[in-house]
């Protein structure tokens, strides 16, 4: 067992983690570290949560005590697939470089211009990117990347489901060839390994477990539901009015209009939710992240891009409100549950066209997913969960279909919501009723934890895509891609710049 102190970090590096807390190196930061000090290039593959960052952050730390930074040329540049990854990685350098007197400067969006090119005039030690902003400033004649000593792209496989590989290579080309080169992803596609080829000059490969295994500590299961978005609201609800020993857990969309949609759904039936999408401002994601933290908000319903590498608390369960269209985004997902040997639980709800997600699941991680009770595929019509988001979408055939079938359905016994709230007082809904206890959803509209992230961009998004609603209810995957991105997946939520 190694210590930190056998990786060749500096003495100041050192006392920072010492007084940080971190006692020993993770495997993949006992593997990284002394090559990335010895200023090799590092491909560095580890599963989420491994503790990937501080594998280059320390030992740029210690590489960047001898030099100076010098105005508009970053020493170092790391680029990160979102806002917040990038505003974390910043949080780490403050951490650990509590001993250094280094300028930090963050290009992200969302962050206001002018404070962020100071930094930069001064000359910055450490430039964190998302790769967009980075391009807009450089494009600008703000920038100079020929100083760059040290390069890191991380998350390199969120990168490329986010269409950023073009924006990589554009900004590969602008860095003085002599640099060191890092990647770090938690996967290795071969979209990623084509570009480690091309941009890596002789790399060290460190490799720590694979991202196909799922932990022996979730218990993983399977749920049927009708396709309608009702219909699988209404599994939600019940999934976690019946969930055992639930203190906070994360819900999964694949998109990002259905995490507004369901954080919404989920706050009118008295939950505590909020929601994090790549479309919100950063301002409002972190004001999200950090009450989900500190336990007062217990539903975080998140989309795979929003939620990728974040530093979220281990959390007792995890829903796929959608199965994931990549099977490496579910072992992903539900290793938010599970961790450090706690028992963790994960259920995905399943619709009749999901059977060959779960099929590549399965032969992805050799689980075999059990499934809770009987599977039924049939839809329930709408018990007007959600009227608000639901109007456009429904004709008044559909609705007085509504009113006969919620009579026989089991998981709509709840009244409307607009009439009757039902507040969460359930013994079963305990850990959600803190928040919401007694008061009726409808009056606590301005305070709902969605709130914020009605803003002017997203209201104009909800609009487009309700005019998409009128070609039915399976939109044409093309339409549902963001602009940004010209190549790769893109069916994820977006919006990082
Ligand atoms: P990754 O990028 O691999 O997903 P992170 O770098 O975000 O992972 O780290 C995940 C979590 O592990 C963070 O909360 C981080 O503070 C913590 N962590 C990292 N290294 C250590 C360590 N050596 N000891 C204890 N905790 C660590
Ligand atoms: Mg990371």
């Amino acid at each position: 067992m190694m210590n930190f102190s056998d990786l060749g970090l500096s003495e100041k590096v050192l006392a920072a983690v010492q007084s940080a807390g971190y006692e020993k190196p993770t495997p993949i930061q006992e593997q990284a570290i002394p090559h990335v000090l010895a200023r090799r290039d590092v491909l560095g593959v580890a599963q989420t949560g491994t503790g990937k960052t501080a594998s280059f952050t320390l030992p740029m730390l210690s590489l960047l005590e001898s030099g100076r930074a010098r105005a508009r040329m970053p020493r170092t540049l790391i680029l990160e697939p979102t806002r917040e990854l990038a505003a974390q990685v910043e949080q780490s350098f403050v951490v650990y470089g509590q001993n250094h007197r280094l300028t930090v400067s963050l290009l992200i969006g969302g962050v206001s211009f002018a404070e962020q090119l100071k930094k930069l005039d001064r000359g910055a030690d450490v430039l964190i990117a998302t790769p967009g902003r980075l391009l807009d400033h450089f494009e600008r004649g703000k920038l100079l990347l020929t100083g760059v000593e040290t390069f890191v792209v991380d998350e390199a496989d969120r990168m490329l489901d986010m269409g950023f590989i073009p924006d990589i290579e554009r900004i590969c080309q602008l860095l003085p060839f002599t640099r060191q080169t890092v990647f770090f992803s938690a996967t290795m596609p071969k979209e990623i390994q084509r570009l480690a080829d091309q941009f890596l000059h002789n790399p060290v490969k460190v490799e720590v477990s694979p991202a196909a295994s799922t932990a022996k500590t979730i218990t993983q299961r399977l749920i049927s539901s009708g396709s309608k978005p009702w219909d699988k609201r209404a599994v939600l609800r019940s999934l976690i009015n019946d969930a055992k020993d639930l203190t906070n857990a994360i819900i999964f969309c694949n998109r990002k209009r259905d995490v507004a949609t369901v954080c919404r759904s989920l706050s009118k039936h008295g939950f505590s939710a909020g929601a994090l999408h790549g479309d919100m401002d950063q301002t409002s994601r972190m004001a999200t992240l950090d009450g989900f933290k500190k336990n007062e908000i217990t539903l975080l319903v998140a989309s795979d891009v929003a939620a990728r590498g974040l530093d979220i608390p281990s959390v007792s369960h995890v829903f796929n409100f959608d199965l994931p269209t990549h099977a490496e985004d579910y072992v992903h997902r539900i290793g938010r549950t599970g961790r450090a040997g706690r028992s963790g639980s994960a259920v995905s709800i399943a619709t009749k066209a999901d059977k060959k997600y779960i099929d590549a699941i399965e032969a992805l991680t050799g689980d075999t997913i059990e499934w809770l009770g009987e599977k039924d595929f049939t839809s329930r019509s709408s018990d007007n969960d959600d009227q608000e988001q639901e109007k456009p979408r429904r004709s008044r055939r559909t609705r007085g279909k509504a009113r006969t079938d919620s009579a026989k359905s089991t998981d709509h016994q709840q009244p409307k919501a607009e009439t009757a709230p039902k507040p969460a007082t359930a013994s079963k809904s305990e850990p959600v009723q803190q928040q919401e206890s007694g008061r009726k959803p409808g009056a606590a509209r301005t305070e709902r934890p969605d709130n914020n992230m009605r803003n002017n961009r997203n209201r104009s998004k909800d609009r487009g895509e309700r005019q998409i609603i009128g070609m039915g209810d399976h939109v044409p995957a093309f339409l549902l891609q963001p602009i940004r991105p010209t190549k790769g997946k893109a069916e994820n939520s977006n919006g990082t710049d």
